[in-house]
């Protein structure tokens, strides 16, 4: 045998793209920008998510709907996450195939009682959701969407500082003039989380009375919404970076823009869904919130929501769900790091993800000796290597960064533990978690053909 036989490795997805290869991945990219902008919490990630399957045929369905094979579906929960379906030609007692995303992702939400005033200065308090780097978010342009649910039950929609021309928001930094003090501090401390406060106006109402740059922002929110401050009790606002979503570097290759982390493979497998008529196995696509936080609540992945759908539709076809389930196969989508060779010392350069070299698949993830990972079986990991080189998917193995430098987990060990055969696959990012995080678009476009493979291949 040849050395090229006996040696494994990946190359760029670029080194045997042709010239038509290139235009779909720049092309599938421009769809993934627009998707990305309108998403920046997971409410819109879902509620633009609705908005593309409908216009491909799918109708929202509940259990006790009827439901029969070639159907497309989708539940929403509570507005926050989804799942999608097409449903298979074969029974579901052979099992589904899932891909399962997370469309929450780091930033800054408002406290319950945010607004207050302090040296003629109005403010929105903030406590920051997910891992954050909390010195990202200072001394940049910033926005604040989110739902406020009023007394009476009415929800409104609120979005400040997207649009071209609106005003936007910030959080001040101290000047490097004074900051000796804070300089000398370590970077998980230098601006403390309850310093992270908005800035939300300056200029006072009336000419009396304690608190009137407060009032003149009150009264400036209750024009536009209709809104009084105790409607905040019952909102959730999130502060997102005002950023936009763009092409990065001269030949267009990267994408930057905030919550890539997990959006991509959101968008990725939605995309792949949307495109799959009659497929042999029934295809189900999952949008989970909450992974940032543990996964946790009434829409996170350990909530039983996915177990209301899923048993719904056995009951409806005639199979068991047990059986279903332990006979599905399931990519856990969630994106992994890119090597950095800013930061090589963090990562093992042979077992790294790369960008450009296609959808990343990671056995493991975890910290300290792979604990709380998920570590997909050798025969899964064999059954996924060989649907994708059949499809001609270009993937990677990767492994997030060097033993005991760090670690992280997904939602892949909570779809195996419903005993449903789960690997984690997705794209790399770099600068993961940052306010906006960059992914290249040969990888964005190898995961979408990973996840249109997953429902399209003969179980
Ligand atoms: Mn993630
Ligand atoms: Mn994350």
């Amino acid at each position: 045998m040849t050395r090229e036989e006996l040696f494994y490795e990946t190359k760029s997805v670029y080194e045997k793209a042709d010239e038509a290869k290139v235009k779909a991945i720049y092309d599938f990219a421009e769809g993934y920008k627009t998707y990305l902008s309108a998403s920046r919490t997971e409410r819109l990630a879902v509620r633009e998510a609705v908005k593309l399957a409908e216009a491909k045929g799918f109708r929202a369905w509940e259990p006790g709907d009827p439901v029969k094979p070639g159907d497309k579906i989708y539940m929403v929960n509570r507005g926050k996450a989804m799942t999608l379906a097409v449903i298979g030609k074969k029974s579901l007692n052979e099992g589904i195939r899932l891909a399962a995303a997370h469309v929450d992702n780091p930033r800054l939400d408002l406290k319950q009682h945010p607004l207050y005033e302090d040296s003629e200065m109005a403010f929105f308090k903030t406590h920051y959701y997910g891992g954050i780097k909390k010195f990202y978010w200072v001394a940049t342009p910033l926005a604040i969407v989110g739902t406020i649910v009023r007394k009476d039950g009415t929800v409104l929609d609120v979005s400040l500082g997207l649009e071209p021309g609106e005003p936007r928001f910030v959080i001040t930094d101290l000047l490097i003039h004074l900051a000796g003090d804070q300089m000398k501090k370590t970077a998980a401390d230098f601006i403390p989380g309850e310093s992270l406060n908005i800035l939300l106006g300056t200029r006072p109402d009336g000419e009396e009375g304690s608190d009137r740059v407060k009032l003149a922002v009150m009264k400036l929110l209750n024009e536009k919404y209709g809104m009084i401050e105790a409607d905040l009790l019952s909102s959730e606002l999130c502060v997102v970076p005002a950023d936009e979503v763009t092409d990065l570097g001269l030949d267009r290759s990267l994408v930057g823009g905030f919550g890539h982390d997990d959006r991509v493979c959101a968008y990725a497998e939605l995309m792949a869904i949307l495109e799959t008529e009659a497929p042999e196995c029934t295809a189900v696509c999952l949008f989970a919130d909450k992974e940032e936080v543990g996964s946790v609540g009434v829409t996170g992945m350990n909530s039983q929501n996915f177990e209301y759908f899923m048993e719904g539709l056995c009951r409806a076809l005639g199979a068991d769900l047990r059986r279903c389930f332990n006979h599905s196969l399931c990519l856990s989508a969630d994106v992994c790091n890119a090597f950095d060779p800013n930061f090589p010392e963090t990562a093992d350069r042979r077992n790294n993800a790369k960008l450009n070299h296609g959808v990343g698949i990671i056995k493991f993830t975890g910290s300290r000796g792979k604990s709380g990972s998920n570590d997909a079986p050798a025969e899964l990991v064999g059954r996924v290597r060989r649907m994708l080189d059949e499809a001609d998917v270009a993937w990677q193995m990767g492994e997030l960064g060097k033993v005991d430098q760090g670690g992280g987990g997904t939602v892949a060990s909570i779809t195996a533990m419903r005993d449903i055969d789960t690997i984690d696959a997705g794209v790399p990012v770099l600068n993961m978690h940052a306010p906006f995080e960059v992914i290249a678009k040969a990888d964005l476009y190898m995961t979408y053909r990973a996840m249109y493979t997953l429902f399209n291949t003969v179980c």
